[in-house]
């Protein structure tokens, strides 16, 4: 079984029916870089730049970001890289930058400042780290993504800082810089921005599902509490209808859609995913062999019919069982 996974690499991600699926790695920790080069994977969806944040006692300054960033996207060889801004607070508990930045305890973390929020208040911050980002454009495919966004406004806000650290980059002499600005896409990881997704795609160039805080927010549980865990499920169809909600506006807005929560991970969702019309997925570099071959085994007449039972499903037990029942198929 493991050579005929290993064989997968370089087979197409293609379902039964000859539709193209991009198959890319979320990105948590360097030494991760390898294991998704071999995984066959096109890309990574999702680069999580807190692990830069972490262990020191300062947070890094833009030569060292900027070095980190390209090694990452030198090492992915001309497939895209997207490269989500510090998704700081909440359960991302970072203490470099608590020491530094120190923040009024919050009584409800999940609900306060954190992602884009956060990001926005500390400028500085947030200006490095775009600068950093522009620079390592320049060694290839890039994509900019913010965090934890709940409204237009924190995207034109951060779409301006992008502008205006370009022209000081544009300024400083003997900096290698890309031809052109990279595009710069939101994670839709809260209920508003999945309601509101129309109005989002007329200012952010892509979409990124996050599965793991949208359910979170949709069923207001924590995956961490035990007496709410019971609640937190992605199946859920409330959650299953804002994810097609939000790839339905991405589809008629024209702008690329992908899920990169857990979700992703999981060949047993595969189908569903590709019913509900995603054809971008990003997930752990070791799922990359197994949802391509959930993938290989789909048909997307099958794959909708699938979407459109979960949809009106009561509950997730029952989208399990459908889950179940099409694997068997
Ligand atoms: C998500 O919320 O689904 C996501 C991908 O972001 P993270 O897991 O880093 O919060
Ligand atoms: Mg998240």
């Amino acid at each position: 079984a493991r050579r005929s996974l290993a064989r997968l690499q370089n087979l197409p991600a293609q379902t039964r029916c000859g539709f193209q699926v991009e198959l890319q790695s979320n990105l948590e920790l360097p030494f991760e870089l390898k294991m998704i080069a071999e995984s066959g994977a096109r890309g990574i969806g999702l680069l999580r730049s807190e692990f830069m944040f972490m262990n020191r006692e300062t947070a890094p300054d833009e030569e060292t970001q900027t070095r980190i960033y390209q090694d990452i996207v030198e090492a992915m060889d001309g497939d895209p890289v997207t490269i989500r801004l510090l998704d700081w607070g909440s359960d991302k508990e970072i203490e470099a930058l608590s020491r530094y930045l120190p923040e009024t305890p919050e009584p409800n973390p999940a609900l306060g400042m954190r992602g884009i929020r956060a990001l926005l208040q500390h400028e500085a911050l947030l200006e490095t780290q775009l600068a950093a980002i522009l620079r390592a454009a320049a060694a290839g495919p890039v994509r900019i993504m913010l965090p934890m966004v709940s409204v237009a406004q924190e995207v034109i806000q951060t779409r301006e800082a992008m502008r205006r650290v370009w022209r000081r980059l544009k300024r400083r002499k003997n900096l290698k810089l890309p031809e052109n600005l990279p595009p710069l896409g939101i994670m839709v990881e809260t209920p508003s921005a999945a309601l509101a997704a129309p109005q989002l795609a007329q200012h952010a160039e892509f979409f990124a599902i996050g599965t793991n805080d949208l359910t979170m927010y949709t069923l207001a549980a924590d995956r961490f509490s035990p007496g709410a865990v019971k609640l937190y499920d992605p199946l859920e169809p409330a959650v299953l209808r804002l994810i097609h909600l939000t790839t339905s506006f991405a589809t008629a807005a024209g702008i690329p859609v992908s899920v990169c929560g857990e979700l992703a991970s999981r060949p047993a969702a595969t189908p569903l995913l590709l019913g509900l019309g995603l054809r971008q997925l990003s997930m752990h570099g070791n799922a990359v062999p197994r949802v391509k071959q959930a993938v290989r085994a789909s048909t997307l007449l099958t794959c909708e019919q699938l979407a459109n039972e979960a949809l009106s499903a009561p509950d997730a037990e029952t989208v399990r069982a459908l889950l179940a029942k099409a694997q068997e198929n």
